[in-house]
């Protein structure tokens, strides 16, 4: 999938996991269930909502 980036980064001294979509949008969560979720879905929203 070429163009398509996205990034789970462990913040150290935390037990928060910071997702990283594409476009440059960050989600920061303790669960990384929670993280993945955001980052799969949220593109959703970026050709729409523009
Ligand atoms: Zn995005």
């Amino acid at each position: 999938m070429a163009g398509t980036t996205l990034r789970v980064v462990w913040t150290p001294g935390t037990d928060d996991l910071l997702g990283i979509c594409h476009c440059g949008a960050e989600y920061l969560a303790g669960d990384p269930i929670d993280v993945w979720s955001w980052l799969l879905a949220h593109p959703d929203g970026h050709e729409a909502a523009r």
